[in-house]
C-alpha cells in the first residue's frame, strides 16, 4: 500500500543509491496502482519508469467513449496533455532539480495512439518517466517519499479521474477528431486525395514551433470552383477546398501561402487537437512527402523509371550508392514509396532537385536525351495516376511546363486559393510543341525488394537504440538520417520505429520475403497487440507510426541489403 511504499523509502534514505531497486513491483494506493517497472541505476542515468492504474469504478470516464478506438485515442491524448501540464505545475511547486523530476514525453498538434497513456472500457493507465531523489550518490527517501505518495496521487486525481477534468474540452477533443476522421473517410467517396475546411489556419509560429500563427493570419477560404460540403457528425456539414485525385499543382507568387498550404496537407494525415487551426484539413492516409536528399544511401532501388544510363554503365535496376545525387534520392525516394504503398505523393519545389523536376526546351536542345540520364518527373507524373493510380500534388511556381500535364491548378493569392485550371490549360494549348515529351509509353512496373537478414547486425545483446529528436536515430552503431522524412513529428514515433526495426527481424531473418510484407507483418502485429507488441520494456514511450515512415528509416539504413 501507499503506507508500504513510503515506508520503504523512508527506509532507503541515505543508502546507496542502487538500494532504489528494491523497489520494484506494485503497490495499492486508496483507489490507484502504482507500478514501478524499472529503476534507474544511478541519479544521471535514464529514469525509472511508473505505471499508474485506474478501474474504470474510479475514473468514471463515460463508457461510451470507451469501446469506439478513435475515442480512446482521443481521449488518452487529452489525459497525456493534461498529465504534462499537470506534472510542470506540481513541479514548480517543489522546486526541485533534475531528481525528483515527473517527465511526460513532448507531444506535437497531433491526436496520436501513444503508450503513455491508454483507455479501455475497464481501466486507464498512465506511464511515466520519473528521477528518483538523490543526495550525491545516496538515496534521498523522504524527497522519494514526497514525489511517490504526494505528488503522483495528486497527479492521478487531476488527471486520471473524469470528475476533476474540463469536461467540455474533453467532449470538444473527442468531436473534433472523430469529424476529422469522418471527414477524411469521405475523400475517396467524392474522388479527392485531400480537403482544406473554410476557415483552417494553416500557418505555423515559426519553423520551429507547430502552434497556429495568431498575428495577422488570413484564414483559409476554397475557392468556388472546388468547394465540396462534407457532412461531419459533430460540426455538421463543413465547406472547404477539395483536391481532386489526379496531378494537382498549387502555383503562385512567392511567399503566398504555397508551402504553407503544401505543408498543412502533409499534416493531414494525422488528425489535430482542438485550437490547432488544421481540425478539419484531412488528407489521403497514405500521401508522402517525397524531397530530394543528397547524400542519402540507397539500396537495390529500381529507380530506372526516372534515370537510365548512367556514368560508367552503372545499373538502375538495382541502384545502390552510398551517396545519392539529390535527383538519384528524389527517384529513389519515391520509388521507395510506392513500393510502400503511398497513394499520393506531395512534392515541393522548395525542397526537390530542380533537374528532377523540370527539363525545358532550350536544355533539351542544348543536351540530347541520350546524354540526359534523368527521365524528368514532368514526364512521368501522368503515368503514375494513369498507370498506377496514383497521385501528386506539386507546388511549382518557377515553371509552367507542368501546366501540360494537371489536372488540376491552384493559385495562391494573398493565402487563398483560386482555380485557374482553364487558364492554365489554355496557355498550354497555345504553347504547343515547345518541349518535347521523354517518359516513353509507360511508367514501368512498382517492384518489391526481398529484405536480407544481415542488413541490420544484431549481436548477442540487445541492439541499442538512441533517440533524442524526431531528425535522428541510432540503432546499434548506425545513424540514420530522418530530416527529410517530415511526416515523422514525435520523438515516441522514432522510438517505435526503431522498436519496429528490430522487430522486423523476424520477418525478413528467411530473407525471402519483400518489404512490403515484412512492414505487413509488422504493421499487422501491432493492430493485434498494439503498440507494446513491438518491445518486451513498458517503459519506452512509443508513438503510432505508419508503414510508409517504418520504410523511409529502412530505407535510410546504410548497412539496408536487399535483393530484387
Ligand atoms: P510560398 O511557398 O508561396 O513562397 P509560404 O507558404 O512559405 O509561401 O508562406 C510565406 C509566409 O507567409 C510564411 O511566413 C507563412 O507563415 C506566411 N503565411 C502563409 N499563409 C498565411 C496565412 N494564411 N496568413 C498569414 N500568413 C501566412
Ligand atoms: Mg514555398
Amino acid at each position: 500500500s501507499d503506507t508500504r511504499l513510503r515506508q520503504s523509502l523512508e527506509q532507503l534514505d541515505g543508502q546507496s543509491y542502487k538500494a532504489y531497486k528494491s523497489l520494484r513491483g506494485s503497490y495499492e494506493f486508496s483507489d490507484f496502482s502504482l507500478t514501478i517497472d524499472y529503476v534507474q541505476g544511478d541519479p544521471f542515468a535514464a529514469p525509472s519508469r511508473i505505471r499508474l492504474q485506474l478501474p474504470q469504478s474510479v475514473a468514471g470516464f463515460p463508457s461510451d467513449w470507451l469501446s469506439v478506438p478513435i475515442r480512446q485515442t482521443a481521449l488518452a491524448d487529452y489525459l497525456s496533455r493534461r498529465a504534462a501540464q499537470l506534472a510542470r505545475s506540481i513541479q514548480q511547486k517543489r522546486g526541485s532539480g533534475k531528481s525528483g523530476k515527473i517527465l511526460v514525453p513532448e507531444l506535437s498538434q497531433a491526436v496520436l495512439r501513444r503508450t503513455v497513456a491508454w483507455v479501455d472500457a475497464a481501466a486507464v493507465e498512465l506511464r511515466l518517466a520519473v528521477g528518483l531523489p538523490a543526495r550525491g550518490r545516496r538515496i534521498a527517501g523522504y524527497g522519494a517519499a514526497a514525489l511517490m505518495c504526494e505528488d503522483i496521487p495528486e497527479l492521478v486525481a487531476g488527471c486520471l479521474k473524469y470528475a476533476a477534468l474540463d469536461a467540455a474540452a474533453l467532449e470538444r477533443q473527442i468531436a473534433v477528431v472523430e469529424d476529422a476522421a469522418v471527414l477524411r473517410s469521405q475523400l475517396s467517396d467524392h474522388n479527392l486525395i485531400a480537403f482544406i475546411a473554410d476557415q483552417a489556419i494553416l500557418p505555423r509560429r515559426s519553423g520551429v514551433d507547430s502552434r497556429p500563427l495568431t498575428a495577422e493570419v488570413v484564414p483559409f477560404r476554397s475557392s468556388e470552383a472546388l468547394r465540396v460540403r462534407l457532412p461531419a457528425p459533430h460540426a455538421g456539414p463543413v465547406t472547404g477546398l477539395g483536391i481532386p485525385a489526379g496531378v494537382t499543382l498549387i502555383v503562385g507568387g512567392g511567399y503566398h501561402g504555397k508551402s504553407t498550404l503544401l505543408r498543412a496537407i502533409e499534416q493531414g494525415i494525422y488528425n489535430a487537437i482542438p485550437g490547432d487551426g488544421r481540425e478539419q484539413v484531412v488528407t489521403h492516409p497514405a500521401a508522402v512527402k517525397i524531397r530530394a536528399e543528397d547524400g542519402r544511401s540507397v539500396a537495390g532501388v529500381n529507380i530506372s523509371p526516372f534515370i537510365n544510363d548512367l556514368p560508367q554503365d552503372r545499373s538502375t535496376a538495382d541502384f545502390s550508392t552510398p551517396n545519392a545525387s539529390g535527383s538519384t534520392s528524389q527517384a529513389a525516394s519515391i520509388v521507395e514509396a510506392l513500393e510502400a504503398g503511398a497513394q499520393v505523393l506531395l512534392i515541393d519545389e522548395d525542397t526537390a532537385a530542380t533537374n528532377f523536376m523540370i527539363r525545358d526546351r532550350k536544355m533539351q536542345a542544348l543536351i540530347a536525351k541520350e546524354k540526359e540520364p534523368i527521365t524528368p518527373f514532368i514526364d512521368k507524373v501522368r503515368q503514375l495516376y494513369d498507370d498506377h493510380g496514383i497521385s501528386t500534388i506539386l507546388v511549382m511556381g518557377g515553371s509552367g511546363d507542368y501546366f501540360d500535364v494537371a489536372d488540376t491548378v491552384i493559385a495562391m493569392d494573398n493565402y487563398q486559393p483560386r482555380e485557374v485550371t482553364a487558364q492554365a490549360q489554355a496557355i498550354a494549348q497555345s504553347h504547343q510543341n515547345i518541349r518535347q515529351s521523354e517518359g516513353g509509353a509507360q511508367f514501368g512496373p512498382i517492384s518489391q525488394r526481398v529484405i536480407l537478414p544481415q542488413s541490420i547486425e544484431q549481436g548477442n545483446r540487445p541492439t541499442k537504440v538512441k533517440v533524442r529528436d524526431t531528425d535522428n536515430l541510432a540503432l546499434g552503431y548506425e545513424a540514420i538520417d530522418l530530416r527529410a522524412v517530415e511526416q515523422v513529428i514525435e520523438p515516441g514515433q522514432v522510438r517505435a520505429i526503431a522498436q519496429a526495426m528490430l522487430y522486423a527481424r523476424q520477418y525478413y531473418l528467411d530473407g525471402r520475403r519483400s518489404l512490403a510484407e515484412v512492414l505487413d507483418g509488422v504493421m499487422a502485429d501491432i493492430e493485434r497487440g498494439s503498440l507494446d507488441a513491438l518491445s518486451d520494456r513498458l517503459g519506452l514511450d512509443l508513438v503510432e507510426f505508419r508503414r510508409l515512415e517504418l520504410a523511409a528509416a529502412f530505407n535510410r539504413l546504410r548497412t539496408l541489403q536487399a535483393a530484387p
